[in-house]
């Protein structure tokens, strides 16, 4: 979901339909023009990404050229009269096409027919990549359609919402609706949350965000963040929240087009909580549901040290270091256990038993989401 001043958009048409959509009406145009070479004019500004893709796959000889339509100023009525910007070029007896980015109520097509009247052209055609049948009010003919799509808004691929959003590739529909399926996945170090999170990703096609990951992440490449992470997280401490949240926002916002995210290892304090309750809320989404895999000590400390045996990770390898980060854990995040549980979204998940019937447990408290 992506936010353009006041409104969200979810994605709706993605860069390859486009493609296959405008491969297809440069495939029928060129079949009915044949050898002749047409003059394709482009409406700006919405036009200028479709004719520049449709050009390039018109399998032949053509002619390009853009106009602009622009109302009278000082026009007050609501049938603004268009005038147009930008045409030198003499069309007399051509044949044109004229392309659209899209067509919904129809007025500016009635526009193109009352200024290409006088023109003096051989044939008038109008092409369009997309065309809502519910808002077309008009009679005129329009010859070549990509894609059919309800009245809904939508920006991307040259189309804006007051100004923004032309320049994105795919298509976004305007929603109002919260879709996102976002979870925090919870438990003490060693309770299998990674394991987890890599079903559960691509079961709901949900982003995984790993604070602990992005943190050893930035210590291998020796970053700025990971040389500060590293001094708190090689003794098992928690990292100061200002950083760990900052990072976290920037993690969140890479992934404009999430159906969702699943938090491992974020919120771990009062204060990430707030702060992911507020990222949520500047995406017009929420936190579903916070799922706990719930296993006993003494089998955390077994499963660590048997991790830190094979993964090289410091703050596995010694057991005074991993029964402080099961200490931690507990004390600073029971709190997080209330903040969901008084919003009704804590659920708790029995983290012992094979990885499948762990998943499954999982899945059945998303599914009743
Ligand atoms: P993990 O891989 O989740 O066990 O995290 C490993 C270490 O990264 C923790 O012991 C902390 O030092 C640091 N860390 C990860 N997530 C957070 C967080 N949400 N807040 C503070 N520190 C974190």
């Amino acid at each position: 979901m992506i936010k353009l001043h006041d409104k969200y958009f979810k994605p709706f048409i993605s860069a390859s339909d486009i493609d296959k959509a405008i491969s297809k009406l440069a495939t029928q145009i060129s079949e009915d023009i044949g050898d002749e070479i047409p003059v394709f004019v482009g409406i700006l500004n919405g036009s200028f990404m479709v004719v520049s893709d449709f050009v390039k796959k018109y399998p032949r000889p053509c002619e390009v050229t853009f106009i602009k339509l622009a109302s009278y100023e000082g026009v007050k009525s609501s049938e603004d009269i268009q005038r147009l910007i930008g045409l030198t070029q003499d069309l007399t007896g051509r044949t044109v096409v004229v392309i659209e980015d899209i067509i919904d109520t129809g007025n500016t097509l009635h526009d193109i027919y009352r200024i290409f009247k006088n023109e003096g052209v051989k044939a008038l055609k109008i092409a369009t990549l997309f065309y809502k049948p519910e808002a077309y009010k008009k009679d005129f003919k329009i010859h070549y359609i990509g894609i059919e799509i309800p009245n809904k808004f939508i920006v991307g691929y040259g189309l804006d919402y007051d100004g923004l959003g032309r320049d994105i590739p795919e298509v976004y529909q305007i929603t109002t609706e919260n879709q996102m399926t976002n979870i925090v996945l919870f438990g003490p170090p060693g309770a299998g949350k990674g394991t987890q999170a890599d079903f559960l990703k691509s079961k709901y096609n949900l982003v995984h965000i790993s604070t602990g990951d992005v943190f050893r992440y930035n210590i291998n490449n020796e970053t700025e963040l990971g040389t500060l992470a590293k001094s708190y997280m090689d003794k098992g401490d928690l990292v100061p929240d200002e950083v760990t949240i900052k990072m976290l926002n920037a993690e969140v916002d890479k992934n404009k087009t999430a159906e969702g995210f699943i938090f491992d290892g974020f919120p771990r304090t009062d204060a990430q909580a707030r702060a992911l309750d507020e990222l949520m809320k500047s995406k017009n989404s929420s936190i579903n549901a916070m799922i706990a895999l719930e296993v006993n000590d003494e089998i955390l400390v077994e499963r660590l040290l048997k991790r830190g045996e094979t993964s090289g990770r410091p703050d596995d390898a010694n057991e005074s270091i991993v029964r402080n980060r099961i200490t931690e854990y507990y004390n600073k995040t029971a709190v997080l256990k209330d903040y969901y549980t008084s919003q009704d979204k804590y659920f708790g998940v029995d983290g012992v038993g094979s990885i499948d019937e762990i998943t499954e447990r999982l899945s059945n408290v998303i599914d009743d989401l």
